[in-house]
């Protein structure tokens, strides 16, 4: 049925629907001097393929009745079909703003690498690389040796290899030390980290059994020593770094667990998860426990990731005894989980820095971002209140405010970061949800896609990560738009 259409230009009734045969052909649309310099900028194939979809399209609704004559004049059609290959060249992979108040955020890419760590990458992908290569012979090389020795400088380990991440990291230490075997593990660190990634799981995929021992809440030492049998293979701690155990709790520290592996000659490994080079406390943030901490105490191998604290590009480190780290290295499933020279690159450099400790709180972004003062935070929200203020009314009423951010990561999730930031409040209570949506989605379609939070009624901007406001505040233009 035809239905009289309002025209998209001014609002008047259109004199009549469009025809699908009225359409230009694909070939008449590109031969349009509106299109000519897109198709010098981006090539035949490209815009030719979006034209037909675009004509496509537009044919559907010509069919249907509903294709205003204004919808096909030259120009519009010309900008129409700029818009599509905009769009189809646009990278899904965007750069946003993290104001949330989760420092390492696992669905916004997790820890921000070190300019030092950047320009190494740019400067080793651009070239042939001794990745493989040993300069010292002319022979073949192994890609752990770039790092080993500075895991080992730096946890004080006898040997070290990297992997994809931890998650590989972890199945892979299970698998060369205990396919085929058990695995002796606290029923309070049956973790599951996320993304599917489940502690009885892993052992399953890794071909080992897993063997649980003590209760959700307390395990003893004894209930390590009657489950070790000789078909035991390793013992395993894992950190639950991803939630608390609190009130009437026990468990068997590494010191206690490593004399107990050590009398019953099984090894022991602890899956750290985080893990953090240095000691956090120092900045007066919440403490993790450190690689070399472990080590210390007798475990045979520690696993941890290099994006969350680390600061570095998405690994799995594997540092501990020659002995250990060598079975792991010598397994055949090492060679599917190894890292690429990619993030190998950013890794290094992102280790060189902690061996100036001293410089780590500006040179690392993670920890600089860590142990910004709230004070500081407070100051900026306080030099960004107007504009954003003035971009946001009349609908919207926005004040400073104390907040709590989070390390995040799975990391001291009882933890809370004293932070600061804008809290922006719709000042009519009725419709509030609709207009904070409305708020929420304006901020992540800039170009420079804002991500805050929802809370209280309010939408929360925390400004902990926000070290350059120049890119946030020319958007507010674009932004007082959107909310128009
Ligand atoms: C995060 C985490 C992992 C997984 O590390 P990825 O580097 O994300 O693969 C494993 N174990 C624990 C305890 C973790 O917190």
């Amino acid at each position: 049925m035809r239905r009289p259409t309002e025209s998209v230009v001014d609002g008047s009734k259109a004199s009549s629907p469009v025809h699908p045969k009225d359409l230009p052909s694909v070939d008449r649309l590109l031969r349009q001097p509106a299109v000519t310099a897109l198709l010098a900028e981006h090539g035949h194939t490209r815009v030719a393929s979006e034209a037909r979809g675009l004509l496509d399209g537009l044919r559907t609704q010509a069919l249907a009745g509903s294709l205003p004559a204004e919808a096909v004049a030259h120009d519009v059609l010309a900008e129409a079909l700029a818009r599509r290959v905009g769009q189809r060249l646009a990278p899904r992979m965007r750069a946003v703003l993290n104001l949330t108040g989760t420092v390492i955020h696992t669905n916004l890419g997790r820890a921000l690498l070190a300019d030092s760590a950047l320009q190494h990458l740019l400067a080793m992908m651009a070239s042939p690389n001794n990745l493989e290569y040993s300069l010292d012979s002319g022979g073949r090389g192994d890609r752990d040796s770039i790092v080993e020795e500075l895991l080992c400088t730096l946890t004080g380990a006898q040997a070290a290899t990297v992997v994809n991440n931890n998650a590989a990291a972890v199945l892979l230490t299970i698998a060369a030390m205990a396919r085929g075997r058990e695995v002796i593990v606290s029923r309070g660190e049956l973790v599951e980290i996320g993304g599917a990634f489940r502690m009885p799981d892993v052992m399953s995929s890794a071909g080992a059994t897993l063997v649980e021992v003590g209760t959700t809440n307390r395990t003893h030492p004894h209930d390590y020593e009657r489950a070790i049998t000789e078909r035991t293979a390793l013992l395993m701690k894992v950190h639950t770094s991803n939630y608390a155990v609190q009130g009437f709790t026990t468990a068997v520290d590494e010191a206690e667990l490593a004399g107990i592996a050590r009398a019953r000659g099984v090894p022991l490994a602890t899956d750290l998860g985080s893990g953090s080079l240095v000691d956090l406390a120092q900045w007066g943030l919440p403490r993790e426990p450190l690689p070399q901490e472990k080590l210390a105490a007798g475990c045979d191998i520690v696993t941890f990731s290099g994006d969350k604290l680390l600061g570095g590009p998405q690994a799995g480190l594997i540092v501990g005894s020659r002995e250990a780290v060598g079975r792991i290295r010598k397994f055949p499933m090492k060679r599917a989980l190894r890292m690429s020279k990619l993030p190998l690159a950013a890794l290094e450099a992102t280790l060189m820095l902690y061996l100036r400790p001293e410089r780590l709180t500006q040179d690392l972004p993670t920890l600089r971002l860590l142990t910004r003062p709230a004070d500081a935070i407070r100051a900026l929200a306080h030099t960004l209140l107007s504009e954003v203020a003035s971009a946001v009314a009349p609908r919207f009423e926005v004040a400073v405010l104390d907040l709590m951010g989070q390390i995040g990561s799975g990391s001291l999730p009882v933890e809370k970061l004293p932070s600061a930031g804008l809290a922006i409040a719709p000042l009519q209570k009725k419709g509030a949800g609709r207009a904070l949506d409305e708020l929420a989605t304006a901020l992540r379609g800039l170009p420079l896609p804002v991500i805050g939070r929802v809370a209280d009624d309010r939408l929360l901007l925390d400004l902990r990560c926000l070290e350059d406001s120049a890119p946030f505040l020319s958007q507010l233009p674009d932004l007082r738009q959107a909310l128009r």
